[in-house]
């Protein structure tokens, strides 16, 4: 969105404590961010008074949008009862035990903070529980900021490599060769080459960690041929699969795991968690769960963390799973559906080269006609972002914030007439750029 003068005023203040204004790299700006007031169920507030319809959710967390009341009430009382302490609260029992009841293959849980550190100690876990230090994961896909998964994440052309082997491509200039040297990348969708590669670094690799719709890889749909070949040569060869849900969780009351059929041996999960609180999660088989167990001594794999459980995040995060009853997934299910047919059918009705993928309470668009197969296939032209790039610009001169080459999110609070509103909104795009986007 253009930002207001409230906005503007605040960021050159800011550029003068951050080295880019900002403390993520994600944070969107046209070319200033627009800086928050408050938000309310399915709306935020700026600073400058404007209201907008929010499909950003920080990033998928809010699945019941911003300030959902029984998570206010319950962490207006945890305050008042100290906010954190060196010792454990019921809490987190509680929030463990839902998630043991709700997800498959979770037997044990461990808590953190964010979905990087789920994500590290998963990865630990199962380097602790094998033996062995390489990891497989697929191009492109984004799991938080630990090196090894941070390799081929957001890869470009120029260093993708060639399509039956992808590059360990390095993330950041100085990467280390030894963490490139660990990681082997898989291309999404890629049958043959999952078995073929996998079978070959066989033997070194401690796990394989996958989204089954990565987000920043175009959130397209598993083939369960993919999935299968996924799972099948990983217990052939004694290699654990990692199940990052820390932003797919929300695609339905048992994850996405469940959903397309990927039967993991850990978890990791963060985002709706913690109702709008800063949260991490391992969960697992029990036996590879075992590696965090300090009861005999020192353990397998010693895990601890200042945060970790915290009881803000474990009040927050029961108070908002709790009410993410199967009602609730129904009527999100229902909403996306609503909201990604009506996109399509505007784009048949025009026949313009857009597309929309996602699933359940998630949706992306895509400047290109068809959906997009893998993270190569989904890689915008110079045109096509420039494209998606007006795309959100209109949408926030409409009222609506929709992120740029991620996930939208719908959440409970929003309303079929919200629905009708992002539709139309797109189809008001349509109107002004119908001529750069024939088919
Ligand atoms: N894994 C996936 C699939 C994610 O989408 C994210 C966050 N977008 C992470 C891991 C990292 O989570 P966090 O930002 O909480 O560290």
């Amino acid at each position: 969105a253009r930002a207001g003068q409230g906005s503007k005023d605040s960021f050159a203040r800011a550029r003068l404590v951050f080295p880019d204004g900002t403390s993520r790299v994600t944070i969107e700006r046209d070319p200033e961010p627009v800086y928050i007031e408050r938000g309310s169920g399915s709306y935020v507030f700026d600073i400058d008074g404007r209201r907008f319809l929010d499909l950003n959710c920080n990033f998928t967390t809010l699945i019941h949008g911003h300030a959902f009341a029984p998570v206010v009430e319950a962490l207006t009382d945890q305050l008042q009862r100290g906010s954190c302490f060196a010792n454990p609260t019921r809490g987190e029992i509680e929030l463990a035990e839902l998630l043991c009841d709700r997800i498959p293959r979770v037997d044990r849980v461990r808590f953190v903070n964010t979905g990087t550190e789920a994500v590290l100690f998963a990865v630990k876990a199962a380097r602790a529980f094998t033996g062995r230090s390489k990891i497989a994961k697929l191009e492109g896909a984004y799991h938080g900021a630990y090196d090894w998964v941070e390799v081929s994440q957001a890869a470009t052309p120029d260093n993708w490599g060639d399509p039956a082997s992808p590059k360990s491509a390095p993330f950041y200039r100085g990467m280390p060769q030894s963490v490139l040297d660990e990681v082997v990348v898989l291309r999404f969708n890629d049958v043959e080459g999952a078995r073929r590669l996998l079978s070959l670094h066989a033997r070194d690799l401690a796990a394989v960690v996958l989204d089954p719709m990565p987000s920043r890889g175009g959130l397209t749909a598993p083939s369960a041929e993919f999935i299968a070949a996924v799972q099948q040569t990983a217990r052939e060869n004694g290699v654990l699969v990692i199940a990052d849900e820390v932003l797919n969780l929300r695609q339905s009351f048992e994850g996405a795991a469940a959903r397309y059929g990927l039967v993991p041996d850990l978890v990791t999960m963060g985002k709706i968690i913690g109702g709008g609180l800063p949260i991490g999660a391992i969960g697992g088989r029990e036996d590879v769960m075992k590696v965090f167990d300090a009861s005999a001594g020192r353990p397998m794999l010693p895990q601890g963390g200042t945060f970790s459980a915290n009881p803000l995040s474990m009040i927050a995060g029961l108070a908002s799973m709790r009410h993410l009853d199967h009602a609730a997934f129904a009527h999100l299910e229902t909403l996306g559906n609503f909201v990604r047919d009506g996109i399509s059918r505007v784009i048949q009705k025009r026949g313009v080269s857009l597309c929309v993928t996602g699933a359940a309470s998630l949706f992306r668009i895509h400047p290109m006609a068809r959906a997009p197969i893998d993270y190569r296939d989904a890689y915008p032209t110079a045109g096509g972002a420039a494209v998606m790039k007006e795309l959100t610009r209109f949408f926030a001169a409409n009222g609506i914030i929709l992120p740029y080459g991620a996930a939208a999110a719908l959440s409970t609070p929003m309303m079929r007439a919200d629905a009708e509103i992002i539709i139309e909104v797109f189809e008001g795009f349509l109107d002004n750029h119908q001529d750069r986007l024939e088919a």
